[in-house]
C-alpha cells in the first residue's frame, strides 16, 4: 500500500490522503484549503489524480477543511462510496451545499466589482452541485468493520472533536494504518471523548496545537464574567460563532449559567441558519452527546432561533441588553456583520470571540486591538469591550495529544504529523521523539510512502 499526502502539509487545511493498493485507488478525507489567497488558489489546481479513477472516500469528520472538496470531486467524476459516520453524513448535508452557496456569492461578487481576472468569474461549486455530492454519501457505524476490497477493511471509532468525528483505522495483510483527523478533547462538556486506540502500524496524527497548551481558566467562568461586565453596563453581548460545536457549546455554557443563577435571565438570541441547522443535527444526534436527550432540549431551548431576515433584524431594533450568537466566527462574513455595524461603536456592548482567529481576519484584527474596522466597505470606530475566549478549542493541545498516544501499547513503527502549521508540526515531532522514542516524521506536499 503506498499513502500520499495530497494536503494539510505544513498548514491546517486540505486534508486530503491518498491510498494506493493493488489496482485499487482510496482517499481519506477530501477537504478544502482555507484561509490565505494562495492556499485557497490551490483548490483550483487539478489534483494530482483523476477523480474518475478513485474507487471510495472515508472521512473522518464535516469540517470544511476535511469534506470540502467532496463536491468538486463529484463534479470532475467521481463516483465510489463516500463512507463517514451518520452524524458526519447530517451535518456535511448542511455544511456543503452551504460552502456552494458560499461559492457562489463570492463568484457574483467578483463578477459584480470586476476583481477576477476570469470573465465571468465561476464558483468553485454550486449549492446543487454540493447537493448532488451527497447521494454518494454512506454512512457506518462506530467499530464496525466495512469492507472496502479484498485486502483492505476499515472502521471508525470517536475522535471527540465534533459530533460525528472519526478516527479512521485501515487494515491491510496484518497491518494497520489509523488517520486521527482532528483530534477532540478528553473533557469537552457536551460531546463524548475521544477512543483510546492501543495499537496501530502506521499514525497519521493532527498537529493545530502542536506547539501550544490551552490552559486551564474555566470556560463557564469567563463567560460568566463578560455577560455580567456588560450587563451591568446595559449593554449587549455580541459573539461571532462557529456554526459547528462551539456554538452548541456556547449554548450548554449559558444555560448552566442562567440556570444556576449565575447571569440574569436575559434574551438570547442564536442568529444564523448555519447554526441552527447544526443545533437541530445536535439534538438529533444523541449517542454523540455526554447529554441526555432532555438535557439537549433544554440547551436547545435556551435561544430564541432568528431563521429569516425580518428575525435577525429586529433582535437589533430593540435598545434592551441581550446576548447574540451569530456566525461566522472570525467575522468575516455572515450576518454577525449586520450585529457588529451596530454595536461595535458602543462601549456599554462587548463583542466576545469564541476562539481562535486566523491571521489577519477582521476577529482577528479586532483582538489585536485595531480601532476602526472596515464593513461592506464603511469604517466602524471600535469602541466596545473585545474579549476573547481561551480554552474552548475543539483541539487537543500538545499535553492532550501527547497523553492520547500515551494508550498505544507498543510503538507504531511511523508516526506522520500532518494538520498543523511547519512550526506547531515541528515542535509535536520534537516531543513525540523526546517523550516516547518513535520514528515521526512531517511530510511535505505530494510525500509518497511505501506501507
Ligand atoms: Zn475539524
Amino acid at each position: 500500500v503506498q499513502l500520499t499526502f495530497l494536503g494539510a502539509t505544513g498548514t491546517v487545511t486540505g486534508s486530503k490522503y491518498l491510498l494506493t493498493t493493488q489496482g485499487k485507488q482510496f482517499l481519506v478525507d477530501c477537504g478544502l484549503f482555507q484561509g490565505l489567497k494562495e492556499l485557497r488558489l490551490k483548490n483550483w489546481e487539478p489534483l494530482p489524480i483523476d477523480p474518475r479513477s478513485i474507487d471510495a472516500v472515508i472521512l473522518t469528520h464535516a469540517h470544511i477543511d476535511h469534506s470540502g472538496y467532496i463536491p468538486l470531486l463529484v463534479k470532475n467524476g467521481f463516483r465510489g462510496r463516500i463512507y463517514c459516520s451518520r452524524a458526519t453524513r447530517d451535518l456535511c448535508s448542511i455544511l456543503l451545499p452551504d460552502s456552494g452557496y458560499l461559492h457562489e456569492e463570492d463568484a457574483r461578487r467578483a463578477n459584480k466589482y470586476g476583481y477576477s481576472k476570469h470573465k465571468p468569474a465561476l464558483p468553485l461549486y454550486t449549492k446543487q452541485e454540493a447537493e448532488i455530492a451527497m447521494d454518494y454519501f454512506y454512512s457506518v457505524d462506530f467499530g464496525k468493520n466495512y469492507k472496502l476490497d479484498d485486502g483492505v477493511i476499515f472502521h471508525l471509532n470517536r475522535a471527540g472533536h465534533i459530533m460525528g468525528s472519526s478516527f479512521v483505522t485501515l487494515k491491510f495483510g496484518n497491518k494497520l494504518l489509523v488517520f486521527s483527523g482532528d483530534l477532540g478533547r478528553m473533557y469537552d462538556p457536551v460531546i463524548k471523548p475521544p477512543a483510546i486506540l492501543q495499537f496501530t502500524d502506521y499514525l497519521v496524527i493532527e498537529s493545530t496545537y502542536g506547539d501550544r497548551l490551552h490552559g486551564n481558566i474555566a470556560v463557564e467562568d469567563q463567560i460568566c464574567d463578560i455577560v455580567n461586565r456588560t450587563l451591568n453596563r446595559d449593554g449587549t453581548v455580541l459573539i461571532p460563532s462557529f456554526a459547528v460545536g462551539r456554538t452548541q457549546n456556547l449554548m450548554y455554557y449559558l444555560n448552566l449559567l442562567k440556570k444556576t443563577g449565575r447571569i440574569p435571565d436575559v434574551p438570547i438570541y442564536l442568529d444564523s441558519p448555519l447554526a441552527i441547522e447544526a443545533t437541530k443535527v445536535f439534538c438529533s444526534h444523541i449517542e454523540e452527546q455526554r447529554l441526555s436527550h432532555k438535557a439537549c432540549q433544554e440547551v436547545s431551548r435556551i435561544a430564541h432561533y432568528a431563521s429569516t431576515c425580518e428575525q435577525s433584524k429586529a433582535i437589533d431594533a430593540n435598545n434592551t441588553a441581550k446576548i447574540i450568537i451569530s456566525a461566522s466566527g472570525m467575522a468575516t462574513g455572515g450576518r454577525v456583520l449586520h450585529h457588529l455595524k451596530v454595536f461595535v461603536t458602543d462601549p456599554k456592548n462587548t463583542i466576545l470571540f469564541a476562539g481562535y482567529q486566523a491571521e489577519d481576519t477582521r476577529g482577528d484584527r479586532m483582538v489585536r486591538g485595531e480601532k476602526e474596522i472596515k464593513i461592506h466597505g464603511e469604517i466602524f470606530p471600535v469602541r466596545a469591550e473585545i474579549a476573547l475566549l481561551h480554552n474552548i478549542s475543539a483541539h487537543a493541545d500538545y499535553d492532550e495529544i501527547l497523553q492520547w498516544l500515551s494508550h498505544f501499547k507498543k510503538p507504531p513503527r511511523k508516526v506522520f504529523i500532518t494538520h498543523g502549521e511547519e512550526h506547531a508540526a515541528k515542535s509535536l515531532q520534537i516531543k513525540i521523539q523526546q517523550r516516547f522514542g518513535w520514528q515521526c516524521i512531517v511530510p511535505q506536499f505530494l510525500h509518497k510512502e511505501s506501507l
